[in-house]
């Protein structure tokens, strides 16, 4: 990441004026000069046709426990810049946006009216403090279908290890990158390479803003920040590890999970490059939405946590009969009709579904054993949504998941029972960090029990994918250990997608 790193910006310098406001506060003396605010990176997200959200947020000191990040009760303008080149000598858009305490001084500008299919960098300023440059980019024109490299991840537990296959990512210079969910870990401190920040589990907003800004400190995740727009959606432990809609899963820490959910979802906010349709409101946050990629590609980001009836049977691995109630839902009703039309409209060539947990059917046991807190706990849902999808002719669909700490490759079936028609394709990233360095030669496949599930891998990594009207090419990309730093990242297994013929076939 060389390329960018501050000091080619500083001797770019900063092009247009700090406000007055700003000069004067600090010539002034009114408040004291700011130490370097940019400690937790910049990022951006959200990549549309004309623009994209630009992110950061002002934490000169990232770790003060009343989660405010050194930063006083007042209002600071932050000047931010968007050019055509690294050296800003090609400034196609700029302003200044008004960071207060109430959103704990995050910064999130929704640029637009640039040009499509068009690689941007970035930048901030605030009280004589220039960030870090970040790269990014808007969608392809919709009628155009250009090659996109995406990469996928999830699951980044700070202590289990060190996010290499962040700094890896940024490597492989993507067009854009998924994380989906479990991008913090609520517990408290434990036994890693590296320990959480605060010692507890986090419940407040307070914690939760500190727990983010730990994170966001990490440069091997600021580097894949730097590189390229997100698309985040959440998992279960940005809140509590499988809770579901307001339900909690266990009583630690003992209080009010409506109002601990409340606190995790505007700490998520504040520390994601989301538009403001993603703002919080009151104790939701709508998270699902769709992002167009040209007509190559549509992004249907799920959210299977917020709207979820509770896991079926007490949670865990069994065999649960009243997980097939036609009355359960993962999506909520409004979810699943919205996504059944978005697949239904064929908007790109590939339908790419973000979400979070296992998907296809995948049976534990001979005797039904299931995940309660997958897509199996909730199989009307699942079938009214892959069936839905089948029966209007969509053949290129794509479902991108995380949460299970280990990679797998599936066929999605019509009759998984029968296994009977491949009707779409599942691809699961395994994690950044969480579960450690894994195990290479471990192999949970059964192909008795599970003849449509093709490739499963437990080490750490990501999912690369570079699509094109015609195919998908996947690698399956993994480090070998992350209680080591800075290893190198290597393919396990290669698969190609064709459009139109959905299903997993050899490289
Ligand atoms: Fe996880
Ligand atoms: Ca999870």
């Amino acid at each position: 990441m060389s390329p960018l790193n501050r000091r080619t910006l500083i001797v770019g310098g900063i092009a247009g004026g700090v406000t007055a406001a700003g000069l004067t506060v600090a010539s002034a003396g009114v408040a004291p000069p700011l130490s370097y605010p940019f400690k937790l990176g910049v990022a951006s997200g959200e990549p549309w046709a004309d623009g994209f959200v630009l992110w950061t947020r002002l934490a000169p000191h990232p770790l003060d426990a009343d989660g405010l990040g050194g930063m006083s009760n007042t209002t600071v303008p932050v000047d931010w810049q968007v050019s055509t080149n690294q050296s800003f000598t090609g400034i196609v858009a700029s302003g200044t946006f008004t960071a207060t305490q109430a959103w704990a001084h995050s910064v999130h500008v929704e640029v637009s009216g640039l040009t499509a299919g068009t690689w941007y960098y970035y930048r901030f300023r605030a009280a004589g403090h220039i960030s870090p440059v970040g790269r990014t980019r808007t969608a392809p024109a919709v009628g155009t279908s250009p090659a996109m490299t995406m990469l996928f991840t999830s699951c980044s537990h700070y202590e289990s290890g060190y996010f290499t296959a962040y700094r890896r990512m940024a490597e492989e210079t993507p067009d854009v990158i998924l994380h989906l969910g479990d991008y913090i870990y609520e517990g408290k401190a434990g036994s890693g390479v590296r320990s959480h920040s605060p010692a507890v589990e986090i419940s407040s907003l307070a914690d939760y803003r500190v727990r983010h800004a730990q994170y966001k400190t990490d440069p091997d995740l600021q580097a894949a920040h730097h590189i390229a727009p997100w698309i985040t959606v959440w998992d279960d432990h940005e809140v509590e590890n499988n809770y579901a809609g307001l339900t909690r899963a266990d009583s630690s820490p003992a209080g009010d999970f409506a109002a601990r959910r409340t606190a995790a979802y505007k700490a998520y906010y504040e520390h994601m490059p989301l538009r403001a349709a993603q703002a919080p409101s009151g104790a939701n946050l709508q998270l699902y939405r769709r992002l167009r990629w040209g007509s190559l590609a549509t992004f249907h980001m799920l959210d299977t946590r917020q709207y979820r009836d509770d896991q079926a049977c007490g949670d865990g691995t069994k065999l649960c009969p009243a997980a097939d109630d036609p009355q359960r839902t993962i999506t909520g009703a409004a979810q699943e009709s919205w996504l059944l039309n978005g697949l239904n409209q064929k908007l790109g060539t590939w339908d790419l579904i973000g979400q979070q947990v296992f998907f296809a059917q995948k049976l534990a046991a001979a005797d039904g054993s299931k995940s309660m807190d997958s897509w199996d706990g909730y199989t009307a849902n699942r079938t009214r949504i892959q069936n839905g999808w089948d029966a209007q002719g969509n053949d290129s669909v794509v479902v991108l998941t995380g949460d299970v700490h280990r990679s797998w490759a599936a066929n999605i079936m019509h009759d998984y029972a029968a296994q009977d028609r491949i009707i779409g394709t599942e691809l699961i990233t395994t994690s950044v960090t969480s579960s450690g360095d894994g195990n290479a030669a471990e192999n949970a496949l059964d192909p008795a029990l599970n003849p449509h599930v093709k490739f499963y891998k437990n080490l750490r990594g990501y999912v690369r994918t570079v699509t094109s009207a015609g195919q998908m090419n996947v690698d399956f990309r993994f480090v070998d250990k992350v209680t080591v730093r800075d290893r190198p990242v290597t393919t396990a297994q290669s698969y190609v997608i064709h459009a139109g013929n959905p299903g997993l076939q050899a490289s």
